[in-house]
């Protein structure tokens, strides 16, 4: 096996099970390596550290092992059939809850593979050339750990690095279309996987949904990014007055619509508006919602964007607290990786002191337990959220 020898010193963030090795760590690479190769690390006196998967950038290995386990099909097969014990100690492979994220990177100690499972069809996603290359093993692996996925649909054509030029196809590799149509807790969500972002539904605010769905009652709420209409779909079945959607997305409005009436056919509580946040905010009028939320894409996708990006989430939050109805309740989120808990709290803070009303937090939302985060590597947080009460 071909090995990556560090410089000396720069095993100590790996020795902490930290999954990285950044490109500045490397001391040598051998000859005829190739960006995707299985590579074993060793430190600068020899020592075997483990094996990972070699990439071109700033980091230069994703670590697969600290052990000595060879990575073939058992090694995957062992990875994934971990990832579904969790998610069933956890209760989410249910007959009422079909959408549930099987593996989520490093926190599944997969770096570079995500896989999304509804109902019958895992949607998977690599991030890393090593992936990609272990793509049929790894599809193969998931129909045998998990017998209720028949199909295995890859969709890698976003998430690959470019300049790799790997050209991955985005295509089943096991089965076939069958249907889009998942349960997530007993609601049913159209997925479209081969056209909808990312793997084509948010799983991962399934437990912050189930929470909106409670103080829905009586309210007239607001959901804005609402991309599939999953936060909606909950406030619906919460017993909402009505139920306002906006997506600046006109696919986007169309899913919601499809999805709300799957649900709630002939309901006219629900409206969706396919229109930019920042305008439809402007014009509401004061207190014509009483809950809001606000699900925005990833304003920072690098630290570069930081400070634009803070600044568009306070913008953003400082229009929603100020339109409220007096005792409305805000759902506000930031998927950004690149923005902290304590930076969009500060962001949603400056938003609130703008506005100048009395506004307490309720709760401290987060990314739910099927996207863990690998206590060795706290990147792997991203989703915060708020719930704020607004008098
Ligand atoms: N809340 C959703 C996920 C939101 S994803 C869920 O629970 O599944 C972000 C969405 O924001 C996308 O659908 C995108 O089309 C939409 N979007 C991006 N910029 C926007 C803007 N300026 N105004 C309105 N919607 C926007």
């Amino acid at each position: 096996m071909k090995e990556i020898k560090l410089r000396k010193g720069k095993e100590e963030s790996l020795d902490r099970f930290h999954p990285w090795v950044f490109s500045g760590a490397v001391a040598s690479l051998p000859p005829e390596l190739e960006e995707g190769d299985t590579v074993v690390v060793v430190a600068a006196d020899g020592r075997r550290i483990g094996t990972g998967h070699f990439q071109i950038g700033s980091i230069a290995v994703r670590m697969l092992t600290f052990g000595n386990e060879e990575i073939s099909y058992a090694f995957y097969l062992g990875r994934l059939s971990q990832a579904l014990r969790l998610r069933q100690a956890l209760g989410l492979d249910r007959p009422d809850n079909e959408a549930f994220r099987l593996v989520h990177g490093e926190g599944d100690f997969l770096p570079g593979l995500v896989v999304d499972v509804y109902g019958s069809t895992a949607v998977m996603q690599a991030h890393s050339p090593g992936m990609h290359f272990a793509r049929n093993t790894i599809a193969k692996a998931i129909t045998e750990a998990c017998p209720t996925v028949k199909n295995v649909y890859y969709k890698s054509e976003t998430t690959l690095p470019y300049k790799a030029h790997l050209d991955p196809v985005n295509a089943y590799i096991i089965g076939e279309y069958r249907t889009d149509v998942a349960l997530e807790n007993g609601l049913k969500f159209r997925v479209d996987w081969l056209k909808g972002q990312k793997t084509g539904f948010f799983v991962d605010q399934r437990d912050n949904r189930s929470l909106l769905e409670h103080y829905s009652h009586g309210r007239k709420v607001l959901n804005m990014f609402c991309y599939t209409g999953g936060f909606s779909v909950y406030a619906m079945r919460g017993q909402a007055r009505l139920v306002h959607s906006v997506d600046s997305s006109a696919k986007a409005i169309s899913l919601t619509d499809a999805n709300v009436a799957l649900n709630f056919p002939g309901d006219d509580r629900h409206k969706a508006f396919a229109e930019d946040a920042f305008k439809y905010l402007d014009n509401i009028g004061q207190g014509e919602y009483d809950l809001i939320i606000l699900d925005p894409p990833a304003f920072a996708k690098h630290r570069s964007a930081l400070r634009n990006a803070l600044r568009g989430y306070q913008r953003l939050n400082a229009r929603a607290i100020e339109r409220i109805a007096p005792g409305g309740i805000l759902f506000t989120f930031s998927c950004s990786q690149a923005v902290s808990k304590e930076q969009f709290r500060l962001a949603v803070f400056s938003a609130a002191a703008q506005t100048g009303r009395r506004v307490r937090i309720l709760h401290q939302l987060t990314q739910p337990a099927d996207h863990p985060v690998n206590i060795y590597h706290p990147e792997g947080e991203y989703l915060k959220g708020l719930v704020l009460y607004v008098e």
